[in-house]
């Protein structure tokens, strides 16, 4: 029996690791790949204070995982499927085992969205990619596009000039949703070229990626550009389908108080996965910090 089983190993699932088992408590951490989540498929990270020159998300994620470790909390690689939390002791069914706690932190974050386009899953791994950091090195002098206008789509852009030679982004509107800095740095950069008020109707090809069918938003003219590889940046999707009897608002994410309990007693949320107004590392940080301490209350009442 865990005293603290958390369900995520991103920046908040870790730091909330770093936090209960600091404090002695048995914790466990639930991650179904590689510690880090979506941080840790970010190439570049700027905004996470104490990092002037900025730092690979990899690396960082990687310092975090020896943190919450070298406390005692311990990592098993599985998927969860379901969990029955309404109980005093809650149990995770993953797809090896049963793991029973006294309290849960789900912290299992957000995953990308999908465009849900003819072409999108049959050329995923081929030319179809969610992750600039994995797979931007196979497009070495290639013309990829990436599609999306928020900071994700902008920042991925700029890392995959590095290695492709044409970066088109493909944008819904005439706008960016991206931050300022992030559209200077993406307009000055001559590898960028920017496709607006397009959508993306197909992807086409044979055994890779050969080109996209794109729609003019504006006049509905159809046309094809070649492109070698397409990038899809375009939001993301909480990872809250194997829940049940939490608490999610319309778009699936955990409603939480300002304590990060969920409605349920001994289960809190924390990171990208509970609704929120920002979803970043520092917020992720603060979250996984604030349930820990939270859970640490609950297992003292108890
Ligand atoms: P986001 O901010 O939600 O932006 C998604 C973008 O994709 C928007 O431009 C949106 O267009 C477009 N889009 C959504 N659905 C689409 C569809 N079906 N077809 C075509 N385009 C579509 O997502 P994100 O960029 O992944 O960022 C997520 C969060 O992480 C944000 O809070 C962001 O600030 C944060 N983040 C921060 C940093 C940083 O601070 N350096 C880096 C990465 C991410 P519209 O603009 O028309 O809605």
């Amino acid at each position: 029996m865990y005293e603290v089983a958390i369900i995520g190993g991103g920046p908040a699932g870790l730091t909330a690791a770093l936090y209960t088992a600091r404090s002695g408590r048995k914790t466990i951490i639930i991650e179904r790949s590689m510690p880090g989540g979506q941080a840790a498929l970010t190439s570049w990270i700027e905004n996470f204070p104490g990092f002037p020159e900025g730092v690979s998300g990899p690396d960082l994620m990687m310092k975090f995982y020896q943190q919450a470790s070298q406390f005692g909390a311990e990592m098993i690689t599985e998927d969860v499927v379901s969990a029955d939390l309404r109980d005093d002791v809650k149990i995770i069914k993953t797809t090896g085992r049963a793991i029973e706690a006294m309290s849960v932190i789900i912290a299992s974050g957000a995953q990308a969205k999908k465009l849900g386009v003819e072409g999108e899953e049959r050329f995923q791994g081929r030319g179809v990619s969610y992750c600039a950091t994995c797979d931007g090195a196979f497009f070495k002098d290639k013309k990829v596009a990436v599609v999306g206008g928020g900071d994700s789509a902008v920042e991925e852009a700029i890392f995959l000039t590095k290695f492709a030679g044409e970066v088109h982004i493909i944008h819904r509107r005439d706008e960016l949703r991206a931050t300022r800095i992030l559209q200077e740095r993406a307009l000055e950069n001559p590898k960028i070229k920017f496709i607006y008020n397009t959508v993306v109707e197909e992807i086409k090809g044979n055994k890779g990626v050969e080109k996209m069918l794109l729609k003019d938003v504006k006049t509905g003219e159809l046309r094809e550009e070649a492109m070698d590889g397409v990038f899809v940046f375009i939001g993301t999707v909480p990872n809250t389908h194997w829940l049940e009897g939490v608490d999610l608002n319309q778009g699936g994410y955990i409603q939480t108080d300002d304590f990060l309990k969920t409605n349920l007693p001994g289960v809190f949320a924390a990171g990208d996965v509970r609704e929120k107004f920002l979803r970043q590392v520092s917020t992720a940080v603060g979250d996984g910090a604030t349930a820990a301490m939270s859970a640490e209350r609950y297992l003292g009442e108890k």
